[in-house]
């Protein structure tokens, strides 16, 4: 692989996510490589033996680093500022390799319990098997947060905003926590992408990636990635990543890699139209709330302005006008199945309009009663806008809206 022509310094974000690791082949094209191999031949068994030692530099095997792939990863760590980056096979393998790699049998992580539902499975069931304690905290009260630190607290893990009901935290707050306790901050930033926000500068250790959502951007890969430090990822993650082998495709690193050039454009867009779209729920008659951070009535609107470069986000969550959970779920169905355009499906991340009911989908798995804990109501449709035409998403929620009795 022919290096590219170094980057000056100081180049913006939207430059960076085209010209960043420009991967070239010997044929020097335009559009980056595709390295599409399990192995690597080596030029003799003496150079084989010091690559596997790690005395030197060089491909062995794409379980453990591929060309493609690299190029992916420094890309994205330009994006989010950070030292390194390593891809995974997806964005709950991202968080399994981060907890195999930072965790042991006997410590404690502060979790915020709005975050992803796989998420929660994850480190209160799976590393809760293998010893690993965890507290689950609400997402905006820091001094929850601050409470529940304890000697063997090593982890701090947050997601913002959250899915549904999109709820901001403070990052910079929970970093200073963090720091006091002598443990790292995560933070998820699958629904801003570094196109909005990008923790590292707050103040966070690790950014999470689900690649699958706003990176790929067109719904084509699942994919996940991990923005750190160089030293945790030789120290805690290519370990664990060599043995474990949750390693991101070099096909689905290179479509990410591919998307990350429009991001951007497509944040800005998408967080426009879901601004548009929600300004134009919160006035409809049939609508008696809608989440979104970027309307003044949100809770958090400041911080997520501030935290989230003046954009709210492409999700937004409405409650449709009710009485009870049997009217409210009936309701929220009848404004789902009246959509024409809209995708009905619970990924979000994508050029297409998805609309779903979380209740029923993405958080069918809990109980009634933890469900109206969370907040997440029988009514309430999250909408993941798209880059089609505003007038037409509205078009396509007044179908459904206008006709409920
Ligand atoms: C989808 C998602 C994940 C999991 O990502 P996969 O690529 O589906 O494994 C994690 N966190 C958030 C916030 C997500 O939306």
């Amino acid at each position: 692989m022919a290096a590219s022509k170094p980057l000056p310094q100081g180049l913006h974000l939207q430059t960076l996510a085209v010209r960043e690791a420009e991967a070239k082949s010997q044929f020097g094209e335009n559009s980056e490589a595709l390295y599409l191999t399990s192995s690597f031949v080596q030029p003799d068994a003496a150079t084989a033996a010091r690559r596997f030692a790690g005395e030197e530099d060089g491909y062995i095997y794409s379980r453990f680093t591929n060309p493609t792939v690299a190029s992916m990863e420094q890309r994205l760590a330009a994006l989010e500022g950070t030292e390194a980056c390593m891809g995974t096979s997806s964005g709950m393998s991202a968080i399994l390799l981060m907890c195999m790699g930072l965790l042991k049998a006997g410590d404690h992580v502060v979790c915020s319990q709005s975050v992803f539902g796989s998420t929660i499975k994850l480190i209160a069931g799976e590393f809760g098997k293998f010893g690993v304690q965890s507290t689950f905290v609400s997402q905006t009260d820091v001094s929850a947060w601050q409470a529940a630190i304890q000697p063997n607290t090593k982890l701090l893990f947050a997601e913002t905003p959250t899915n549904p009901l999109t709820e901001v935290c403070d990052i910079a707050a929970l970093a200073a926590v963090a720091r006091k306790a002598g443990a790292w901050l995560a933070v998820d930033n699958c629904f801003c992408s570094p196109a909005l926000q990008q923790p590292a500068k707050l103040g966070a250790d690790l950014i999470i990636h689900s690649g699958t959502k706003y990176l790929d951007g067109q719904g084509r890969v699942v994919a996940g990635a991990i923005c750190c430090s160089q030293q945790l990822i030789d120290e805690k993650f290519m370990p664990v990543m060599r043995s474990a082998g949750m390693s991101l495709s070099p096909f689905n690193a290179w479509v990410v890699l591919k998307g990350l050039e429009t991001l951007s454009i497509r944040m800005k867009a998408q967080s426009d139209n879901a601004l548009a779209l929600a300004t134009w729920l919160e006035a409809h008659p049939q609508v008696a709330r809608v989440y979104y951070p970027g309307l003044k009535s949100h809770p958090q609107h400041e911080l997520a302005l501030r935290q989230q470069s003046g954009l709210g986000g492409a999700v937004l969550s409405f409650d449709v006008k009710a009485q009870g959970p049997e009217q409210s779920r009936q309701k929220a169905f009848h404004v789902i199945d009246h959509t024409e355009v809209m995708s009905i499906t619970a990924n979000l991340g994508d050029t297409k309009t998805t609309i779903t009911h979380p209740a029923s989908t993405s958080h069918g798995r809990l109980t009634e009663v933890q469900r109206q804990a969370a907040g997440i109501g029988q009514g309430l449709v999250r909408v993941a806008v798209g880059l089609e035409h505003v007038d037409d998403l509205k078009a396509d929620l007044a179908r459904g809206l206008d006709t409920l009795i």
